[in-house]
């Protein structure tokens, strides 16, 4: 059999963007994804879907893998002939024991290549707003071990050298011995008031700073209640927090958002999210399908036949258009052909979709729900006239009912189904049950359903229990209803029901809890 190769890949301090895009190129095309707790999982939805994802940190029945097994595991799997990536925090070179792990595939004959990440030791200061160096500050910077556990002294380090031997000093899983650390730097001629930050969980939603001097930082650490990782950075430098801190001034900073949105429709709420600090976590639970039955795809076909005779096409939604245009092509039927019909597009976003492809709605209803369509038709669309109304398996029932009772003729098309996209993310429970997600998003009633049973399929028995202490975020009524009608507790319902409003209100609401 043919040899596999091994990517040997930085992952960035935390934010999923901030791997290299060669980095997220092998991830891509890997078979097998290795990997622990400081790789965000957040990056492997970019993995191909049946990729295998084999998790070496620390479980709460088990510890971290042993670095010789990780090296064998790399092998083996190489040996079988896949593409494994080896996706590992930060910089794979700096204490990333990449050089073991490189040695033991070269030996083996297997093809190799390392690729790096940004480092923790400068990109988790400059998410706090210190540069590690600066013009007139520090010229040179230094990254050391600290070595996390408190026991461990670490007399590779030659004090005398190291404190005076450059600028800045960046200390990395050092957490647990500031107190040592900062006593040998004062003993070794630092002055006690040299300014020192630690920064937690740096470039994620929990990035807590704390600032203090050499003299003083121990109990503050303490005070804060600060574990690790965190970087520790010693020097001038970071005075320059005061003025440059930035992400922590963004209205969603610390903030982790869950989308439960289909992923072909989240871009806009993800990139919104993003730009305003908060950190988004994808989940998506639905997924649109194509009806395959062959009295679904009769149905359709023999809809779509008789273009010619509809006095109205009337789309609810951005999928609707999508998934219309779909089956047209299908069926090889041209757009011109409903030549005798108007168009009603209900909202904004489909009244895009709908120009996109040429056509500029005749009707566009005030309000974004069904109930607003109703009342513009009067007097537009008159009784005994035919309309095709493409859409989803589980649109409401409103607009084909009072339709039909003003007498119009209704043809009702599923050009898509709405499925339950069983989430191959399996740390949601555990990052519910730690209070590591902060507000879930629902921009529709199945997105609510659909999460629920996720939920249950990955073992919560009592789903509305586990998101007690969530905010629950719903883009309109009718979705905070089904919400409620689950038991949970709606905090977050816009004016506007639109994404633009949803985002807002996401504002409004952290303004509110946080109490500024
Ligand atoms: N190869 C990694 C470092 C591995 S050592 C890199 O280049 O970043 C692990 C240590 O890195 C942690 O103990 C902590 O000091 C630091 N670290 C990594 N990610 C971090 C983050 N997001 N925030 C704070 N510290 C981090």
């Amino acid at each position: 059999m043919e040899k596999g190769k091994v990517y040997l890949v930085g992952a960035g301090p935390g934010d999923p963007k901030l791997i290299t895009v060669r980095g997220l190129e092998a991830l891509k095309r890997s078979d097998v994804i290795v990997f622990d707790r400081l790789a965000g999982p957040q990056l492997l939805n970019f993995a191909k879907p049946d990729a295998e994802r084999i998790y070496v940190g620390k479980l709460p029945d088990r510890h971290t893998m042993k670095q010789e097994d990780i090296n064998r595991l790399l092998v083996d799997l190489a040996l079988q002939g896949k593409t494994v990536i080896r996706l590992k925090g930060g910089d794979p070179t700096v204490f990333g024991r990449v050089g073991e792990e490189a040695d033991l595939l070269q030996k083996n004959g297997i093809i190799y290549e390392i690729i790096p990440g940004i480092t923790s030791a400068i990109s988790v200061p400059a998410y706090a707003g210190i540069p590690v160096t600066h013009r007139d500050m520090a010229s040179s910077f230094s990254v050391i071990t600290g070595h996390e556990s408190p026991d461990k002294l670490d007399l590779s380090i030659y004090w005398d050298k190291v404190t005076n031997a450059t600028g800045t000093l960046v200390f990395l899983m050092g957490v647990a011995k500031i107190a040592y650390i900062s006593d040998q730097l004062i003993k070794h001629g630092r002055s006690p008031d040299t300014p020192v930050a630690l920064v937690q969980w740096g470039t994620r939603a929990e990035q807590k700073t704390v600032v203090g001097t050499l003299s003083n930082i121990e109990e503050r650490v303490k005070a804060a209640n600060l574990k690790p990782p965190a970087v520790i950075v010693v020097g001038d430098v970071v005075r320059q927090r005061e003025t440059l801190s930035w992400i922590e001034k963004k209205p969603l900073f610390g903030q982790r958002i869950l989308i439960t949105r289909a992923r072909s429709q989240a871009s806009d709420l993800l990139a919104k999210i993003d730009d305003l600090g908060g950190e988004t976590y994808e989940y998506p639970v639905i997924e649109m399908k194509l009806p395959e039955k062959p009295e679904q795809l009769q149905e359709i076909e023999q809809a779509l036949a008789q273009a010619e005779a509809y006095d109205w096409v009337m789309l609810t939604s951005v999928n609707g258009v999508e998934y219309f245009f779909r089956w047209l092509d299908r069926y090889g039927v041209d757009i011109r052909r409903f030549h005798k019909a108007k168009f009603a597009a209900v909202g904004p976003k489909t009244a895009d979709a709908l120009r996109d492809r040429g056509i500029r709605a005749d009707l566009l209803p005030e309000s974004f729900r069904a109930e607003g369509l109703l009342d513009s038709l009067d007097g537009v669309i008159a009784p005994g006239q035919l309309a095709l109304l493409p859409r989803g398996d589980l649109a409401r029932e409103t607009l084909p009912k009072e339709l039909k009772e003003r007498g119009v003729r209704v043809v009702e098309l599923d050009v898509y189904h709405t499925v339950l996209s069983a989430p191959k993310d399996l740390w949601l429970p555990e990052m519910l049950e730690n209070g590591e997600i902060h507000v879930i998003t629902f921009t529709s009633s199945s997105t609510v359903v659909n999460l629920m049973e996720a939920l249950r399929q990955l073992g919560v028995s009592n789903p509305a229990e586990a998101l007690r202490n969530v905010e629950i975020a719903c883009i309109g009524p009718v979705t905070a209803q089904t919400a409620k009608e689950h038991g949970l507790t709606v905090t977050v319902v816009p004016e506007k029901y639109t994404i633009d409003g949803l985002v807002e209100a996401l504002v409004d609401r952290r303004r509110m809890t946080k109490g500024d």
